[in-house]
């Protein structure tokens, strides 16, 4: 396994590494780990990284070692003590019998006799009969087993699942940590400080944009908003548009223009409207973000109907 295959702890999650590691070496790992946070902020890196520094046999200043024979397998795609559950497919739930396989699995005895880890992500997307039976899994909690819930969301997860976890909140790191990380990372890319603006501070977020070549989208979709507003452009052929891009970034790029205008422009920051949209475009991101499946051109008309009509009305 080369060391590039290995989850090296992000500078804003050190912090949770160190306490981590300290649980670890005095053999008072918990049963269950539920990391949140926005997305964009590294959750599964994290949560592949506490597996990986578990199911190594010979980690290195608690990281991976990337040698042993614990990592080989990892590196080879398929250690039989981890397993990680996620939708088959992107909008779709988590169902009830992928949950029973993942339980048989964690009450039988390890492969390698070491650790047994599961990571469930998102945790949010398993449906209630999914999250009712990986419950007996965390009130009968087996020797050297570890579940880690990542969850964008995790208010969606019953309060009985929550109970049983330790909870890790992955921090928003700050603006000069966040921007010598993405410089690094992205080969000094002149473009890195525009990306995480966009990605309103997220720096995973910010290097997929700058990957993807998604800046350019963002710019679009301003324009057409503008346009918009101004009246110059038809809600129907802007919502063909931005029926092409990402739902969940158009959205949040949505929320971040409506907050930087109604902060510069004080006739709006009295204005009613403005908060009712901001607040229904906040309820479709949640939606979207949870893995409901939509009509995007529809939803989209209609969120630019009623953009024009905030301004309209003006
Ligand atoms: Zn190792």
């Amino acid at each position: 396994m080369s060391l590039s295959l290995i989850s090296l702890p992000l500078p804003w999650h050190t912090k949770i590494w160190d306490d981590f590691n300290q649980t670890a070496d005095v053999g008072r790992v918990p049963h269950a780990l539920l990391i949140s946070g926005p997305n964009g902020m590294g959750k599964m890196r994290l949560a592949t990284g506490l597996a990986q520094r578990l199911l190594c046999l010979d980690t290195l200043n608690g990281i991976a070692c990337g040698v042993c024979k614990g990592c080989q397998l990892l590196a080879s795609g398929f250690h039989p003590d981890l397993t990680i559950v996620q939708p088959a497919d992107t909008g779709k739930d988590i169902i009830i019998n992928e949950v029973r396989t993942l339980c048989t699995t964690l009450s039988k005895t390890s492969q390698q006799g070491g650790w047994k880890i599961a990571i469930i992500a998102p945790a949010e997307s398993m449906n209630i009969s999914a999250a009712n039976a990986l419950l007996k899994s965390l009130e009968e909690p087996q020797d050297k087993t570890l579940l880690i819930l990542v969850s964008h969301r995790p208010s969606l997860l019953p309060a009985t699942i929550r109970s049983r976890c330790q909870k890790i909140l992955v921090p928003h790191p700050d603006r000069l940590e966040a921007r010598q990380w993405l410089s690094e990372v992205s080969g000094q890319d002149p473009r890195a400080g525009k990306a995480l603006d966009v990605a309103t501070g997220r720096p995973l977020l910010a290097l997929e944009y700058l990957q993807a070549g998604v800046l350019k989208d963002q710019q679009l979709f301003e324009e057409l908003l503008r346009g918009l507003q101004e009246g110059s452009q038809s809600g129907i052929y802007a919502a063909e548009q931005v029926s092409k891009l990402n739902m969940v970034n158009a959205l949040e790029w949505f929320i971040a223009y409506l907050h930087a205008i109604v902060v510069k422009d004080q006739s709006l920051q009295s204005n009613q409207n403005v908060y009712l949209f901001f607040d229904r475009l906040n309820h479709t991101h949640r939606m979207v973000l949870s893995g409901s499946t939509v009509n995007q051109q529809l939803l989209w008309e209609e969120l630019f109907m009623s953009w024009r009509q905030v301004f309209s009305h003006r």
